[in-house]
């Protein structure tokens, strides 16, 4: 059984660092890309800037089942009509938010869903450290979203049991093919480091290999992780 960690560095060696979280209402700023993610490691957002800890729990919120594309059209959106902040975002008219949100699909709950959010906020933000749970009780935020809000915004070393993570995890025998969220996330926590950046880094990594290799139909000519890999099917082609 292949060693998840080591899974791990062979991405890094092969996609190199992926700079997550991608701001795109900074994209161009010192240290960051034309799309807004950083020029080198992934890491957690800085403890002196709520503003990008704001930006990242939206965008999390608008990445919710759908491409990451859309999601940045919508975050950009925002962020020129000045709705980019818990304030406005919470007084915000619904249907304005709805018509900004739109590119990022099923606006109108994602509209609901930010609102909800962007009230409950200030109160998140000035506690020492948000729970779990604290971000589950807000309409629209489950266990992917909330984790991704604990690790990028806040640095809670968790591990992002998302769907691309599942499928990579149980394709190359880390887990089983049936377990859901909380024992994938259990598990990797349990063989990992407890470091925020590393775990930036992971959830990235995992993502690009998704995308890149482990489709939903895999593409395993090249794949780093082939040598290793419980499912290997060596006459997968690049479609
Ligand atoms: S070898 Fe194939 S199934 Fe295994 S991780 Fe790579 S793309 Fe996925």
């Amino acid at each position: 059984m292949p060693v998840l960690s080591h899974a791990l560095e062979r991405l890094l060696e092969a996609y190199g660092p992926r700079g997550w979280w991608p701001l795109p209402s900074r994209a161009d700023e010192p240290g960051r890309d034309d799309e807004g993610y950083l020029r080198g490691p992934s890491g957690t957002a800085p403890a002196d800037d709520p503003a990008c800890r704001f930006e990242i729990a939206v965008a999390a919120v608008l990445a919710q089942n759908t491409a990451w594309r859309g999601a940045a059209v919508a975050c950009r959106n925002l962020w020129r009509a000045g709705l980019l902040s818990p304030e406005a975002m919470a007084t915000s008219s619904p249907e304005r938010l709805s018509e900004l949100v739109m590119p990022a699909g099923t606006f109108r709950i994602k509209a609901g869903y930010l609102r909800a959010m962007a009230a409950e906020w200030p109160s998140i933000e000035a506690s020492a450290e948000p729970t779990r749970e604290r971000l589950l009780g807000i309409d629209g935020i489950g266990y992917e979203t909330a984790d991704c809000i604990l690790l990028y915004c806040f640095g809670v070393p968790v591990f992002i049991a998302d769907a691309y993570a599942r499928r990579i995890l149980s394709r190359t025998g880390l887990v089983g093919s049936c377990d859901g969220y909380e024992r994938v996330r259990r598990i990797a926590e349990a063989s990992l480091p407890q470091e925020a950046d590393y775990l930036c880094e992971t959830h990235a990594l995992l993502v690009e290999h998704a995308k890149r290799h482990c489709k939903a139909r895999p593409d395993c000519k090249d794949c780093p992780l082939a040598p290793s890999c419980d499912s290997y099917d060596e006459g997968s082609q690049r479609g």
